[in-house]
């Protein structure tokens, strides 16, 4: 019998919804107990493929090739269990269902209604995620209770307990308890306003989940589950923590919230054993050494727009028992004031993937300066791109050299549009999506790096490297280290007289785990801090002196 535990949020957006659902699935899959992840996003686009980072921060890409919300990539990290198309469903996609359903005529001359059919069609999609071995759902809803947009959502669900019964699904509802500096004490009104709202919707949440920056005491405890009306010990305090988003499960396990929730599904598991993961915190809190990596982005100010990035270098930094320190980097400021000045100093630079002309010349500025200075490189999709073109450009004498991406006329298209991609007229999910393999040449870094012949990686792209330069590449010192197995794409380059640079056409991000760092960007780390003279001794974070 398969388990359902629904997270909502309330009071206000940003509370962490996907870490709580992220955490609550690693300490069941502690317990022995197999969980997949689900998220629903209330917004009316199909998915977040074609919308832009300031929107929604990053997209995540699936093994099978679908384009996702940003908490998959949090789910995976923590839970290592791989998601599919089915764990992320919007609005847009469960309409679209509906529709294409209309017009074949499935509803048989029915009116076709948000209740029952919308709903009918979000009970299905949860189900959808049911696989043989699946001992529980985590299903988070998008937004924030009281939006007009999750209104369906919510119906559906409190439709859904009733369809598989109460025993087998467990509410969690995420809120602030916030706490007013004037008055010295905690709130508990928003968190029995936004409870009010659920319960008239015929939800009653099992759980509380109490964002807050202080310590709850029993008092605020037993008043928020008085009226509430939630169990005391279902009234979980999420604080802020100090270092990482990955001591979140240790706070929930000190509050043993895994075994509240199994006791009410009626779940049994063996006992909680969270000793790699402490060890992984334990590494990033200890770190003695520190290294520099600069970010080359369009975006600088957008911490969500190379989340994974952001997380892979965080789990290469603890393998390499140092703090990766980022220094994001707005590629025109690259354009106005140079690389040598911008990139003063960093270990290590990194052009994450990206799409169009806006700050192109000062990415490209970024792999010149590491090119040249001997600096790691790590170049990922664009970033990849961006090393042809540079390499073009500088070593060939190739004039102008350029993907046909930002320039259609250009004298030597080093980047050009994949040939199936002649013929696609929409943009949403028509990339290049998804795991595909790559053959890693005898004797190249990347063989190295990863230690295996054949590797598989998640990629989302239009643009390829372009055959016809192969050899001119290849003669002058790049290296096309990494080809798809019928030969026909170049998956990775490298140079031959450079310590570390390395581009791919691929996102090795969306693969990397705290307790199983990615190779690729655990070697990275590992050259930029030599680089930086083995490190410069991390500053120790203040909470770290208390521990
Ligand atoms: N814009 C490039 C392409 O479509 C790179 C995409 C990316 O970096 N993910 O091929």
């Amino acid at each position: 019998m398969v388990k359902f535990i629904f997270i909502t949020g309330g009071v206000v957006s940003s509370l962490g919804k996907g870490i709580t659902a992220a955490s609550i699935g690693l300490l069941l899959k502690s317990r022995g107990l197999s969980v997949i992840h689900q998220k629903f996003d209330p917004y009316l686009n199909v998915d977040p493929g074609t919308m832009n980072p300031y929107q929604h921060g990053e997209v995540y890409v699936t093994d099978d090739g679908a384009e996702t919300d940003l908490d998959l990539g949090h789910y995976e990290r923590f839970t290592g269990a791989i998601t599919n198309r089915n764990c992320n469903y919007t609005s847009g996609r469960i309409y679209d269902a509906i529709i294409k359903k209309e017009r074949r005529g499935d509803y048989l001359g029915g009116t076709v209604q948000v209740v029952p059919h919308v709903t009918a069609e979000i009970c299905d999609s949860i189900r959808s995620v049911v696989a043989p071995g699946i001992d529980v759902v985590i299903c988070e809803i998008g937004g924030t209770v009281g939006d007009i947009e999750s209104l369906p959502f919510l119906e559906a669900l409190r439709l859904f307990r009733l369809q598989e019964g109460r025993n087998n699904c467990f509410f969690i509802h995420v809120t602030l308890v916030p706490f007013l500096h004037k008055a010295g004490e905690v709130k508990t009104k928003p968190t029995q306003h936004s409870v009010g709202r659920l319960r008239e919707i015929g939800i009653i949440p099992d759980m509380l989940v109490c964002r807050t920056e202080v310590h709850l005491d029993k008092d605020v405890r037993s008043k928020i589950s008085l009226f509430c009306n939630v169990d005391e010990e279902a009234v979980v305090e999420a604080m802020d923590v100090a270092n990482t988003i990955y001591e979140v499960p240790l706070e929930f396990a000190a509050q043993d919230i895994d075994t509240v929730i199994m006791d009410a599904l009626g779940l049994r598991g063996g006992r909680r054993n969270l000793r790699p993961w402490r060890e992984y915190v334990d590494h990033v809190v200890g770190a003695e050494k520190e290294v520099e990596i600069a970010i080359v982005g369009k975006y600088s100010e957008l911490l969500d727009a190379y989340k994974s990035i952001h997380e892979a270098l965080q789990h290469a930094g603890a393998a390499n028992s140092a703090r990766v320190k980022i220094r994001s980097v707005a590629a025109e400021e690259i354009e106005q004031k140079g690389a040598k000045q911008v990139l003063a100093g960093v270990g290590g630079i990194l052009v994450p993937g990206g799409f169009g002309v806006r700050g192109v010349e000062g990415k490209i500025l970024a792999v010149k300066h590491a090119r040249e200075n001997n600096i790691p490189y790590f170049g990922i999709c664009y970033g990849m791109h961006m090393a042809v073109i540079e390499f073009g450009r500088n070593v060939l004498g190739l004039e102008g050299a350029d993907t046909t991406e930002n320039n259609s006329s250009t004298k030597h298209p080093v980047i050009h549009l994949m040939e199936e991609q002649k013929r696609v007229m929409n943009l949403g999910g028509t990339m290049r999506l998804g795991a595909f393999p790559a053959d890693l040449r005898k004797g190249s870094l990347v063989r190295k790096v990863y230690g295996k012949e054949q590797i598989s990686e998640r990629h989302r792209h239009r643009y390829e490297f372009n055959n016809d330069y192969r050899e001119r590449y290849e003669d002058a010192g790049m290296v096309l280290s990494g080809i798809s197995p019928n030969g026909m794409l170049v998956e990775i380059v490298e140079l031959r007289n450079h310590p570390w640079f390395i581009g791919v056409q691929f996102h090795p991000e969306f693969k990397s785990r705290p307790i199983d760092p990615h190779p690729l960007f655990r070697e990275f780390v590992a050259a930029s801090l030599k680089n930086t003279k083995e490190g410069t001794e991390a500053h120790r974070h203040k909470g770290t002196e208390e521990k």
